[in-house]
């Protein structure tokens, strides 16, 4: 039996845990201090680190774990990740025999170019592709991967559980709500987002069927999304992803 566990580390991301009772993986530990103190207290062997991309916030604490639990690094191949001793991109696998676990990779380009993420039994490790009614900054790849990148990810099953790097999800919905003021499910998510961190809890994992109903950057098809888009550009978006692009730097300035 596994459990997933938030661990938040600087100001607003979250090390996610996968354990039984006595092995553990961690996504993406940009901080070793708060993992160890953890897997301490909980008495957890670390067995493996997956890292979804290159930034410092995601892998900054590989080393220092590698060190104590010689453990495999999981990583993007297309990129520089601290330690990482296997190499990854979509198609190929990650087994983790103390946790009995397989994992796939799915490669989603945009935020950085080599980014991936991990799916396992209905749940998604998406780093920083995919925010709660959100997605993150095109950093190094172009709009039109980021864009294909978040489509490919809307089209998994509804139900899979979305377990993103940050926790973005109330300052995503204000700027969602500008966009798609007549989306009642955004109003709903709002006030279910702002009960949890009132209460010091994660509005994460998101599900696949959430986002696409409340998600901007999933919706730029949607007419009152599509219609927001080109009441803001100078130029009216001649499809999705120009609505896209327009949606992202409107964010970006947001
Ligand atoms: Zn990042």
């Amino acid at each position: 039996m596994h459990t997933i566990e938030a661990i938040p580390a600087f100001r607003d991301n979250y090390i996610w845990v996968i354990r039984n009772n006595q092995y553990a993986a961690a996504v993406d530990p940009g901080d070793a201090a708060p993992l160890l103190y953890h897997l301490e207290s909980e008495g957890l062997a670390l067995v493996a680190i997956l890292n979804t991309h290159h930034h410092a916030d995601h892998v900054g604490g590989n080393l220092e774990l590698k060190e104590k639990y010689s453990c495999p690094i999981y990583g993007p191949s297309k990129e520089f990740i601290p330690g990482m001793t296997h190499p990854l991109s979509e198609g190929q696998q990650v087994l983790l025999p103390g946790l009995g676990m397989t994992l796939d990779v799915l490669d989603i380009p945009g935020h950085t170019s080599g980014h991936i993420a991990y799916l396992w039994e209905g749940r998604l490790f998406c780093g920083d592709t995919l925010f709660g009614c959100g997605c993150g900054r095109v950093f190094e790849g172009t709009m039109e991967e980021m864009h294909a990148s978040l489509m490919k990810l809307s089209s998994l099953p509804g139900d899979t559980l979305v377990y993103c790097a940050h926790e973005y999800t109330l300052a995503n919905i204000r700027f969602a709500r500008k966009v798609e003021p007549g989306n009642g499910d955004l109003v709903e998510r709002e006030e279910e987002a702002m009960a949890l961190m009132k209460n010091k809890l994660p509005t994460l994992p998101s599900t696949i069927e959430l986002e696409k109903r409340t998600n901007p950057f999933l919706r730029c098809g949607v007419s009152e999304v599509f219609e927001s888009a080109a009441r803001h550009s100078a130029s009216r978006p001649k499809n999705e992803l120009e609505a896209f692009i327009i949606l992202r730097a409107w964010k970006n300035a947001f």
